[in-house]
C-alpha cells in the first residue's frame, strides 16, 4: 500500500509518499508561500529534484499540484491517484479527547476546530490542509496523528499544573506535551536495540524546538513542553521555562501587550536572545569559537538546562538504561552532545568521545563509552515514517 503524509503550516505543506511494502519514500517535497505566490520542490530518491514557482493560492492549489506531480508521466512514481491507499496528517495537537492516531471523521474535525483555541498557530493550517486533501482526495481514508497523543500515558501528578484545579476544569490548561511523534520512533529504536521491554529511556528531541521526554516501556511519563511548545529548555528563539512574574514584570515595564511578550518570548528569546547572534545552534557555535561570550552563555545555559531535566527524569524513573539524542542539533552536533553528557557519571552516563565527535552526521549511532551503565546513542528521528505506519496500520 502506499501512503501519502502532509505536514501542513500556515504557508507550506511537506508531503511525503511511502510504498509501506518497503518502507521506502517514492517521493517528497515541499510547498512553499501559499497564498503568496507559490513554490514546489518536488524529490525522488537517485533523481533530479524539480521546483518551480507557481501560483498555490491555498492548501487546495497545493494538494492539487502535488497529485499533479506525483501522476506526471515523467515527474511522478504513480500512475493514478487511486494508487493512494491513505493520507496519514500531523497534526501538532489533539487535545484531551485524540489520545492516540485516529481516522479522521466529522466528530474528530469538530472536535480539533473546538480546540484551535489552545492551539493557535498550528491548529488553522493543519485542520486547512486536511479539508483541502479530503476534498481532493474524498475516497481515501485519512488519518490524524497527533504530537500529544504519544503523552497520553502521562499521570495527572505529571500533567497537572500546581494553580487553581478550576483552570484546568474551565480551559483545559494543562501540560500537553509536543514532539511526542519523534520521541515515540528514537524511544522505540532505543528500546530495538536493549531488547528490554520496560526500559527506562530520556529522549532528548534538539532541534529549532527542543524537548526532553523520559518514557519506561515505551509509554510517556514526563516531557519538558506543557501546554504550549514554550515550556522546557531554551530552544533557537523560544525561552523556554523561566519565573512566570519575570513575564508580569517585563509587561509592566516594558509596556506590552500579552500577543507582544508572547512574541518576545517565542521569537526574541533562546540562543538567539541571549546570545544576539543566531538562533541556529551552528552560528552560536561558531561565533563562541571566535570568543563571542554571549554566545558562550548562551550554549552554556542551553546545556544547563538540559542536564537539569535529564537529571531530574532519572530522579522521576528512580533510573534509566538509554539516552537518545535526536532532530537537528542532537543527530548532528557532537559537541553539544557531549556537553551535555559531561560530568554526569554519576547517572551512569558516559560516552567515548572519539566515537561521538567522529560519529556520522544524521546516522543511528551508539556513543557509550565501554563499561558505562546507561547507554547513549544518537538516532535520527523520522516523524513522517511513523505517521505512515499509524496510518497503514489503522487503514490496512
Ligand atoms: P531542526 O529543528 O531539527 O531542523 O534543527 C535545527 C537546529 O539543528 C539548528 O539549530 C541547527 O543549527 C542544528 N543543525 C542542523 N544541522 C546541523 C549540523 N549538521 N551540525 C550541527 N547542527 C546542526
Amino acid at each position: 500500500m502506499k501512503i501519502l503524509v502532509v505536514n501542513a503550516g500556515s504557508s507550506s505543506l511537506k508531503y511525503q509518499l511511502f510504498d509501506m511494502d518497503s518502507g521506502d519514500v517514492l517521493a517528497k517535497g515541499l510547498c512553499e508561500r501559499i497564498g503568496i505566490d507559490g513554490c514546489i520542490t518536488h524529490k525522488r530518491p537517485g533523481k533530479e529534484n524539480y521546483k518551480s514557482n507557481e501560483p498555490l493560492k491555498d492548501h487546495k492549489a497545493a494538494i492539487e499540484l502535488v497529485l499533479k506531480l506525483l501522476c506526471d508521466s515523467e515527474l511522478g512514481v504513480i500512475s493514478e491517484v487511486s494508487e493512494i491507499g491513505a493520507v496519514g496528517h500531523r497534526f501538532a495537537h489533539g487535545g484531551e479527547m485524540l489520545r492516540k492516531s485516529s481516522i479522521l471523521g466529522e466528530k474528530e474535525l469538530m472536535y480539533l476546530e473546538s480546540i484551535v483555541e489552545i492551539n493557535p498557530l498550528h491548529g488553522p493550517p493543519a485542520i486547512s490542509g486536511f479539508k483541502a486533501c479530503q476534498s481532493v482526495m474524498p475516497d481515501v481514508k485519512h488519518v490524524g496523528v497527533f504530537d500529544t497523543s504519544y503523552y497520553s500515558t502521562m499521570d495527572e501528578t505529571a500533567y497537572i499544573y500546581p494553580i487553581p484545579y478550576e483552570l484546568y476544569e474551565k480551559y483545559k490548561i494543562r501540560r500537553y506535551g509536543f514532539h511526542g511523534t519523534s520521541h515515540r520512533f528514537v524511544c522505540a529504536k532505543a528500546m530495538d536495540i536493549l531488547g528490554k521491554s520496560d526500559a527506562k529511556v530520556i529522549t532528548c528531541h534538539l532541534g529549532n524546538g527542543s524537548s526532553i521526554t523520559a518514557s519506561i516501556g515505551g509509554k510517556a511519563v514526563d516531557t519538558s513542553m506543557g501546554f504550549t511548545p514554550q515550556e522546557g529548555v531554551p530552544m533557537g528563539t523560544r525561552s523556554g521555562s523561566i519565573d512566570p512574574t519575570v513575564v508580569t514584570y517585563i509587561m509592566k515595564k516594558e509596556g506590552l501587550s500579552p500577543e507582544e511578550t508572547e512574541k518576545l518570548l517565542n521569537s526574541k528569546s533562546g540562543l538567539l536572545g541571549v546570545s544576539g547572534v543566531s538562533s541556529d545552534c551552528r552560528d552560536v557555535l561558531e561565533a563562541q569559537n571566535d570568543g563571542n561570550k554571549r554566545s558562550r552563555l548562551a550554549m552554556n545555559i542551553l546545556v544547563h538546562y538540559i542536564k537539569k531535566i535529564i537529571g531530574s527524569y532519572v530522579a522521576e524513573m528512580n533510573g534509566l538504561d538509554a539516552l537518545v539524542f535526536t532532530a537537528g542539533i542532537g543527530e548532528n552536533d557532537g559537541v553539544v552532545r557531549e556537553m551535555i553528557c559531561n560530568d554526569l557519571s554519576y547517572l551512569g552516563i558516559e560516552i567515548d568521545k572519539d566515537v561521538n565527535l567522529n560519529a556520522k552526521r544524521g546516522e543511528q549511532v551508539e556513543i557509550t563509552k565501554q563499561g558505562a551503565r546507561v547507554r547513549t546513542f544518537a538516532i535520527p528521528t523520522n516523524e513522517e515514517y511513523m505517521i505512515a505506519l499509524d496510518t497503514y496500520e489503522l487503514v490496512k
